[in-house]
């Protein structure tokens, strides 16, 4: 059996934020509260992440907000799988979900990617950018980076969007039909890709686009409690620290990576 081992990576990317600047500056700020020894280390299903010598620092690619430093992203990836760690990634803004999909799935053939979101993000472009915060999806669907794709929290659709989501057969789970994770069905190797818009805004409000209506942090921990197969790698994405209110957001973001963590660890 091989040795399960998490590394934890920075990418202090917001260069393709489609709206406010401000996610770029969310790697240092959990990393801060990480160290600052306030929060306890214990996963709800049991495992210590506090001094796991499973769990390594990567520390953070070194950005200058340029398609440039995609490249630099994917290597870093692609260096961390090539020695067994389960990559694990505070974003930056959601387009950085692309070059890491773009290295994972070179390893990883049929991945199941579980993806939490206020917004779709399967623009085909985004005010000209192809790269945009709104379009990895599209660019991830559209290169054949996973087998399936599952997004929980959906509460934004447009027609391009449906449209969209109809010719990469997305697994749209809209918000106001989500009943739970007991349908899911997940099977492994899966990718889970958490943009923190996906909450209601009353639990996250550090995010960059506020939308009404969404996810309490017990469902999306619900759903990563309910995965039974092996999660390869992780991104938690979208918290902007200038718009959080006593680092409460930053807090969510941690309670969220403790739990995949943990479960990383485990299967
Ligand atoms: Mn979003
Ligand atoms: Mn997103």
């Amino acid at each position: 059996m091989t040795i399960k081992k998490v590394a934890l990576l920075g990418m202090p990317f917001d260069g393709f934020s489609s709206f406010l600047k401000g996610p770029a500056k969310a790697p240092d700020v959990i990393a801060d509260l990480l160290k600052n020894g306030s929060l306890n280390g214990s996963t709800e299903l049991g495992l210590e992440l506090k001094g796991n010598p499973l769990i390594t620092d990567a520390g953070s690619v070194d950005c200058k907000q340029t398609e440039q430093d995609f490249e630099h992203l994917k290597e870093k990836v692609s260096a961390l799988l090539n020695d067994d760690f389960k990559p694990l990634v505070f974003g930056g803004d959601h387009s950085i979900s692309f070059p890491i999909l773009a290295a994972m799935a070179k390893k990883h053939q049929n991945l199941t990617i579980v993806h939490f979101d206020a917004h779709p993000d399967l623009y085909h472009e985004f005010k000209g950018n192809p790269l945009s915060n709104a379009c990895p999806f599209a660019r991830i669907m559209e290169n054949g980076l996973a087998a399936r794709l599952v997004q929980i929290g959906i509460r934004t659709l447009n027609k391009h969007q449906r449209e969209q989501a109809e010719k990469f057969n997305v697994e749209v789970h809209e918000m106001r039909n989500w009943q739970g994770p007991e349908l899911l069905q997940i099977k492994g190797p899966v990718y889970i890709s958490v943009d923190l818009d996906a909450l209601d805004p009353a639990f996250a409000p550090g995010v960059s686009h506020h939308e009404p209506g969404g996810l309490s942090v017990r469902q999306i921990l619900d759903v990563i409690h309910s995965i039974d197969a092996p999660i390869v790698g992780a991104d938690i994405v979208e918290y902007n620290p200038d718009r959080d209110i006593n680092n409460m957001t930053a807090v969510v973001a941690i309670k969220i990576y403790k739990e995949i963590c943990g479960k990383m660890l485990s299967n």
